[in-house]
């Protein structure tokens, strides 16, 4: 049963419609209002559980007075309850507005729990679970996903990212290539769907497998990334100052090309310093 002026945030199946939950399923029969990220979408899932309530559009998009009916309706003692196309909504989905405004005011968010992709991934993908980020969605444009995954080349959690079928090969590959080749990534396609499939294996064995079939580069994805091994990211700074100090030895000093290449490189300078010793040992002007 709902209770009045409560706003419910409802997850519903991010693919297999009998993954609704009971409650979830009670709810949306119950509650004065449905608000769904795209109505006609959402009818399949209504059907399939015989809920006739009222629905009205909500996205991200919708006007500040469209969220200010849905406001003074629960102020007004009518229950509502909010559903994205798929999965948890707010994640990576519209609501945020609403739920902060509904806070703002008192009035009560009721989370009714359920799929979210994220989640469901993780759960399968054999990659640490322990602390992760949810990275959401990466720029579309290959120069602004490629800064972004640079900024995340040292984050030692793992990382959750959602993808659609125009640019999983892109991405993948820029995760190859930015996080090295032998980054562990585990791909989820079509969860709970039909074609469900997974992929764990080094990044580079990843895009072969996306190349190696075009089917499997449709339909939705996450994309999980293992964290960055401190003393493997730490040996990968070192080797990459190294290369920098024997460049800049042939110019400058080797006290100068290590202090140059510690802060190019952001590797240690008294180990870099300590290795260039003994490589260009007796060689030093
Ligand atoms: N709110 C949703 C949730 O809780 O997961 C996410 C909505 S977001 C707009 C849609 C993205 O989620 C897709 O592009 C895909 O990356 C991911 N996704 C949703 N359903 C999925 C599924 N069945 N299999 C794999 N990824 C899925």
């Amino acid at each position: 049963m709902s209770d009045p002026g409560t706003l419910y945030i409802v997850a519903t199946p991010i693919g297999n419609l009998d993954d609704i939950s009971k409650r979830a399923a009670e709810i949306l029969n119950d509650v004065d209002l449905i608000a769904a990220e795209d109505t006609r979408h959402s009818q399949r899932l209504l059907q399939s559980i015989q809920v006739q309530t009222p629905v009205v559009s909500h996205h991200d998009f919708s006007a500040d007075i469209a969220i200010q009916r849905i406001l003074d309706k629960l102020e007004a003692g009518r229950s509502v309850a909010l559903i994205s196309d798929a999965g948890t909504p707010l994640i990576s989905d519209p609501g945020y507005k609403l739920v902060r405004l509904a806070r703002e005011r008192n009035l009560s968010v009721i989370p009714i729990p359920g799929a979210s992709a994220l989640i469901t991934a993780l759960s399968v993908s054999g990659l640490a679970t322990d602390r992760f980020t949810f990275e959401g969605f990466l720029p579309n444009k290959a120069q602004a996903r490629q800064k972004k995954l640079s900024l995340l080349a040292s984050e030692q959690r793992t990382m959750v990212f959602y993808e659609s079928t125009h640019r999983i090969v892109d991405s993948v590959t820029d995760m190859s290539v930015v996080f090295g080749s032998e980054r562990l990534i585990f791909i989820a396609r079509e969860l709970t769907k039909r074609f469900e499939s997974h992929f764990l294996g080094a990044a580079s064995a990843c895009v072969e497998w996306l190349g190696a079939d075009a089917n499997q580069q449709k339909g939705e994805f996450v994309v999980i990334v293992s964290g960055s091994d401190a003393q493997l990211e730490e040996k990968r700074k070192h080797e990459q100052a190294m290369d920098i100090v024997r460049l800049l030895k042939q110019e400058v000093s080797m006290k100068k090309a290590v202090s140059l290449a510690s802060q190019i490189s952001g590797a240690r300078k008294n180990r870099l310093y300590e290795a260039a010793l003994k490589e260009f040992a007796g060689d030093e002007r």
